[in-house]
Parts: C-alpha cells; structure tokens; sequence
C-alpha cells in the first residue's frame, strides 16, 4: 500500500498535471485561477492545495477569508468525443 495514496493535493502535483490553483473569496465572492508555479516558488512545491487558505488574500476586499482548490478542467470540455 503507498503511505501517500491519501495525502492531501499539493502545488507540485498541480505543476506536474499543467493545473492551476482555483481561489475565491469567501466574503465578496471574487475569484482567480493562479498560478501553481509561481506559489510554490513563494511557499514550496510540497504545500497542499487545502493550507493556502489564509495564506491568499482577496484582490477585491483584502480579507484573508480566500478558500482554494485545484482548478480541474470543466467536466464538459473533457467529455468531448470527436
Ligand atoms: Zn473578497
């Protein structure tokens, strides 16, 4: 059994799978999709996706109340069949 089957996402996995990092503001609403190369170049690549929140804050309000999860493609654009 791999000890690491249930550990939480973290920015690295985002970087090796091309995704970005889906944030948005608790408060106001306001939402982003950023980066993961740039966050894990602040925090670390190993920083899981869950612990950003409080880390970010809102480009709209400034509060600190900024939620974040991996920013997976929208269901409809991989169920295409051409
Ligand atoms: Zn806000």
């Amino acid at each position: 059994m791999p000890i690491h089957a249930h550990r939480p996402v973290t920015l690295g996995d985002l970087i090796e799978d091309g995704i970005g990092v889906f944030c948005w503001c608790i408060r106001c609403s306001h939402n982003a999709v950023l980066d993961a190369g740039i966050l894990a170049a602040q925090l670390s690549p190993a920083w899981p996706v869950p612990a950003l929140c409080g880390r970010l804050r809102c480009a709209g309000c400034g509060t600190k109340d900024v939620a974040a999860r991996p920013a997976w493609p929208a269901i409809g654009t991989v169920a295409r069949h051409d």
